[in-house]
């Protein structure tokens, strides 16, 4: 489709909401499309349709593509399985095992290469992140999605902290982490033909890190000027956790790292207070929210009609 579509037009009728709120339709126009791949004019059809336009077939009708501000790529063979146990549970008893299985690259190209056909399939042309600790896996799902043309943000997760983190699944020091992070970055900039994929700054959550390798990811986040995702007061036990270990929130706490930038998206962050909400907004980050997901994970509702005033 994209490489069909350089250079034509497609004719059809297509929906968008360029203004939060507002939905736009735009029957029966023409679209055409550059040689690069980027829209040239929209138009009615009424006013010219040139020679070798496409026509969308009966019933049809083109989207904007979707973007998915936080997917959890090597959780893609659990997906629909059983919620049974509080997230810190969970975690342990199934997901770290499953991520774990990454560090096989054989295992890692075949889930991976299928999650992104699929997201491609369901019109989720972007999509943001989680792949696992493995830097070698992470770049594998980098390449994966410039293959298939998709705009992936793609992050290694940092998960050192012995506290939290098996000893089966997790990066051997602080200094570990952060290099194989950098080494991720460099590896995506540096990939051949590179137009849309973007490393990103992955701590998990700060449970997971150790104050050494946020501190040295908060630096590198600073140096690199690359997008920031992490979890952020998922849970009531998360939010605590920040709460007990710091005296703060998770928000005031990945700010005092250098890791709140306008290129953040914190996952979830139900339990944001006022002044958290405030520093968001001054940093200029985004809040990624999903209701189903708050009523598994955190038995509570992220309060967005606030967050949108
Ligand atoms: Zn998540």
């Amino acid at each position: 489709m994209r490489a069909s579509l350089r250079g034509r037009a497609l004719r059809g009728d297509f929906v968008h909401a360029p203004v939060r709120g507002e939905i736009e339709v735009l029957a029966d126009h023409v679209i055409r499309i550059g040689d690069d791949g980027t829209i040239v004019s929209v138009a009615p059809a009424s006013e010219c349709v040139p020679d070798d336009t496409l026509e969308l077939p009966a019933g049809q009708v083109v989207l904007p593509g979707f973007v998915d501000l936080h997917v959890h790529a090597p959780q893609y063979p659990q997906l629909g399985l059983a919620l049974d146990e509080p997230l810190e549970v969970w975690l342990g008893k199934y997901t770290f095992p499953l991520e774990a299985r990454y560090a096989d690259l054989d295992f890692a190209r075949e889930a991976y290469g299928t999650l992104v056909s699929d997201l491609l399939a369901g019109g989720t042309t972007t999509a943001l992140y989680f792949a696992t600790v493995h830097r070698e896996a992470t770049q594998l799902l980098a390449e994966i999605c410039l293959a298939k043309g998709q705009r992936g943000l793609v992050g290694k997760v940092v998960m050192d902290n012995p506290e939290t983190s098996p000893d089966y699944y997790r990066d051997e020091t602080a200094e570990a982490a952060v290099a194989d992070t950098r080494a991720v970055i460099d590896h995506i900039r540096a990939l051949p033909g590179n137009d849309r994929v973007l490393p990103v700054i992955n701590p998990r959550f700060i449970p997971s890190c150790t104050d050494d390798a946020l501190a040295g990811l908060g630096a590198l986040a600073q140096e690199c000027g690359c997008h920031v995702q992490t979890h952020c007061s998922e849970s009531d036990w998360a939010h605590g956790y920040a709460l007990e270990r710091y005296g703060h929130t998770d928000t005031v706490a990945l700010d005092g790292f250098g890791l709140l930038t306008r290129k953040t998206v914190l996952a979830h962050s139900v339990f944001l207070t006022d002044t958290d909400m405030d520093a968001v907004r001054d940093a200029g980050a985004g809040v990624a929210h999903c209701a189903l997901s708050n009523m598994y994970f955190a038995n509570a509702v992220f309060p967005l009609r606030r967050a949108s005033e």
